[in-house]
C-alpha cells in the first residue's frame, strides 16, 4: 500500500468523453494539483510531448519495468500498454501535493488496492451518439482505432457504479465546475483540514 500526505483523484471515462480536455484545465487551474504522467508504449499523436503528456516509451523498456515492479499498475487497451510508475508518483505524494491520474478503468480498480482512499470519478458522455462525434471531431485517430475506443466505451461505461463521483460533461463550463468542485470539496474535508483548524486555534 502507497502512504501518502497528499489527495490522489483518479479520473476514468470512455475514450472520447472529454476526460483529458477537463483535466488539462483542472491541473492549469488547481493550484498544488498534479497531474501524474503515464508510461506508454503508443506513439505520440500530433501535438502531444515526451515528458507532459505521456512518457513515450519501446516495448523492450515497458518489459523492463514490469519485471522491475516499476509500475503500480498497467494495461493492455486499444493495441498499446499504459502504466503508472512507482517511483514518479510516491515522489510526487511525498511532497504533500494532489495528484490526478487519468487511467482506464481497470488500472483504477488495480490502483485503488495500492491507495484504498483514492477519490475515484467518472466522466460521462452525453449519449454513444455523441461520444462518436467527440472522437471524430478530436481528428487524431484512425477510423480503425476510432471503432476500436467505441467497442470499448461500453465496458468502461458498465463499470461506472464503482465510482464516487460522476461528472456530466454535457455542457463544457457545468462539467469543468462540477469537476473542480470535487477537488475543492475534498480538500476542504474535516480529516485535511484539521491540522489548520488547530494551528490556527492555537493563536487564540
Ligand atoms: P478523452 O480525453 O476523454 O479521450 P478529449 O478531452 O480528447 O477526450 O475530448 C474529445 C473531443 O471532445 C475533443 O475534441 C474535445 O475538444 C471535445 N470535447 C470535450 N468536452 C466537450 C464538451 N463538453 N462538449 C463538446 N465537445 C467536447
Ligand atoms: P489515450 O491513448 O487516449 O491517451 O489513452 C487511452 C486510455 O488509456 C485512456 O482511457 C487513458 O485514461 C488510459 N491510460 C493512460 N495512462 C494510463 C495508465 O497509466 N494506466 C492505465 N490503466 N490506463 C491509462
Amino acid at each position: 500500500m502507497i502512504q501518502h500526505p497528499g489527495n490522489v483523484f483518479v479520473v476514468s471515462a470512455p475514450s472520447g468523453a472529454g476526460k483529458s480536455t477537463l483535466a488539462q484545465r483542472l491541473v492549469a487551474t488547481v493550484p498544488d494539483l498534479i497531474f501524474s504522467i503515464s508510461f506508454t508504449t503508443r506513439k505520440p499523436r500530433p501535438g502531444e510531448v515526451d515528458g507532459r503528456d505521456y512518457f513515450f516509451i519501446d516495448d523492450v523498456r515497458f518489459d523492463t519495468m514490469v519485471r522491475e515492479g516499476g509500475f503500480v499498475e498497467w494495461v493492455q487497451v486499444y493495441g498499446h500498454r499504459y502504466g503508472t510508475g512507482r517511483e514518479w508518483l510516491q515522489k510526487t505524494l511525498a511532497t504533500g501535493r494532489d495528484v490526478l491520474l487519468d487511467i482506464e478503468t481497470t488500472g483504477a480498480m488495480n490502483l485503488r488496492r495500492a491507495i484504498p482512499d483514492a477519490r475515484m470519478i467518472f466522466i460521462l458522455p452525453p449519449s454513444a451518439t455523441s461520444l462518436e462525434q467527440r472522437l471524430r471531431s478530436r481528428g487524431k485517430d484512425s477510423d480503425e482505432q476510432i471503432a476500436i475506443r467505441l467497442q470499448h466505451a461500453r465496458h468502461e461505461m458498465e463499470l461506472y457504479h464503482a465510482y464516487d463521483y460522476l461528472v456530466l460533461n454535457d455542457d463544457l463550463e457545468l462539467g469543468y465546475r462540477q469537476f473542480e468542485s470535487i477537488i475543492l470539496a475534498t480538500r476542504a474535508g474535516l480529516d485535511r483540514m484539521t491540522p489548520v483548524a488547530q494551528r490556527i486555534l492555537k493563536g487564540f
